[in-house]
């Protein structure tokens, strides 16, 4: 059977949320009422655009979903890509609901963001593009109603820009986004959390498969912020990182890749594919190499009914959000692959976003050590707290999450009365 990807991300998720509600017990109304999004915003966002043949005016759709705040504010990233959807941005945003609550932290979820190419526009275009974006969204935004974060293809910068768009009507309001650059409120160890927290969460989950993860061959795609900071700290841990790709390519090498070699290329904007002491490889052989650990770090749907049967680690740790496909997901468990589920392995990235949240409501900064070994203890608590809901029942990390998560979030909704 073919699955299906990328535009149909609430299909997958919807799916995944069945096969838990399997196992609990809610009323049709109340699973109704956790599917579908409190509200949903489309906006358009003219801008004249400058290029070789002379300036033209596009109008780009933007996003917000904002999908269940019985636990605290909307809260999840903003991403700038063609691919972006209303239906990608919905399954995103009720993914962060589940991620907030397993990790119970007080947010709960939403997710934004603009169907446009930014490597297209000048970072000029890119500022005005985002602060038309805020402009039109400020409504439905604010520190204790909903908080917007970086994503894929969205950094400190674009969040920077957001902040000062919202704060010339609002007055100065740093926690109206996390991911911030340090100088305007970000908080420290920010950058890395998500990278970090999936370092973590592998070496807990290989710890029950009884694999050392110093030692252990690890395979990573995608080297944005995510992939490169979880191989650092993989890495650090004593993992080799036999193989890396990135949107040009991938490259390898069996004794290990040199981390922070690789990093210095890539922060220098070295393509990975020009990176020296590595085979390149092409992105389906990165997907399918003999590794232990098996870390998706780019799109979603990357390991879907095609190449799923090419997966040869025993481990995979979704570092990126809805990297595999339903279909996918139960060819591997069949296959008996451990998966660490996206609300699980890259929860790291929003509670280090609570943390930034909390320290600028309360403007008080915390140093690094405090903000990653807090994170490194919530995570933890969510890995316990699943492992605790599986009790005797199979390595199905994802429903034991899904089920942990929804209980939460369901009993909020119960207590408040909605
Ligand atoms: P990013 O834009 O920094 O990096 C994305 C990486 O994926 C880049 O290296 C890009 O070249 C690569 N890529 C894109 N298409 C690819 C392809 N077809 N094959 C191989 N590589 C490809 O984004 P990010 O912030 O690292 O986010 C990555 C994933 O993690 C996304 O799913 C995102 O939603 C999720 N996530 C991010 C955070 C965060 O804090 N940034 C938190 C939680 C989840």
């Amino acid at each position: 059977m073919k699955d299906r990807v990328g535009c149909v991300c609430s299909d997958n998720q919807r799916r995944f949320l069945e096969r838990a509600f399997e196992t609990l017990d809610l009323e049709g109304t109340q699973r109704q009422l956790l599917l579908h999004s409190f509200r949903e915003v489309v906006v358009q966002v003219p801008l004249v655009v400058h290029s070789e043949s002379g300036a033209a005016l596009h109008t780009y759709e933007g996003f917000r979903v904002q999908h269940n705040q019985a636990r605290g504010p909307f809260k999840g990233g903003l991403r700038f890509h063609p691919s972006v959807s209303l239906d990608e941005i919905r399954a995103l945003a009720q993914l962060m609901t589940w991620k907030c609550a397993l990790a119970d932290i007080p947010f709960g979820g939403a997710k934004g963001g603009i169907s446009v190419d930014p490597s297209e526009l000048s970072t000029e275009e890119l500022e005005t593009l985002t602060k038309r974006f805020t402009q039109k969204m400020a409504p439905v935004l604010g520190e204790h109603r909903d908080i917007a974060a970086p994503d894929v293809n969205t950094n400190p910068q674009v969040m920077a820009w957001i902040f000062e768009e919202y704060s010339k009507v609002h007055g100065h309001t740093p926690a109206i986004v996390t991911g911030k650059p340090i100088e305007l409120g970000g908080s420290a160890g920010r950058l890395e959390a998500t990278g970090y927290g999936v370092a973590c969460v592998t070496q807990q989950a290989a710890r029950d498969l009884k694999l050392e993860i110093d030692g252990a061959k690890v395979v990573i795609q995608g080297f944005g912020n995510v992939g490169s900071q979880a191989a650092r700290h993989l890495a650090e841990m004593g993992a080799r990182i036999v193989a890396v790709s990135d949107v040009s390519g991938g490259i390898g090498n069996a004794r290990g890749l040199d981390i922070p070699k690789l990093l210095d290329h890539a922060a220098r904007g070295g393509p990975l594919a020009e990176f020296e002491d590595a085979d390149s490889m092409t992105n389906a052989e990165v997907l399918a190499s003999d590794c232990d650990v098996l870390i998706p770090a780019a799109l979603e749907g990357a390991i879907n009914c095609d190449n799923a049967d090419q997966v040869r680690s025993r481990l995979l740790v979704e570092a990126a959000n809805m990297p595999v496909t339903h279909n996918a997901d139960h060819a591997l468990r069949e296959r008996g692959v451990i998966i660490v589920p996206d609300l699980l392995a890259n929860a790291g990235g929003v509670i280090a976003s609570y943390f930034e949240w909390a320290q600028n409501i309360q403007q008080f900064p915390w140093d690094r050590e405090i903000v990653l070994s807090r994170l490194r203890d919530h995570l933890q608590s969510a890995y316990g707290a699943v492992r605790a809901c599986l009790g005797p029942r199979d390595g199905d990390l994802r429903t034991g999450a899904y089920e942990v998560a929804i209980r939460r979030v369901a009993r909020a909704v119960e207590l408040r009365g909605f």
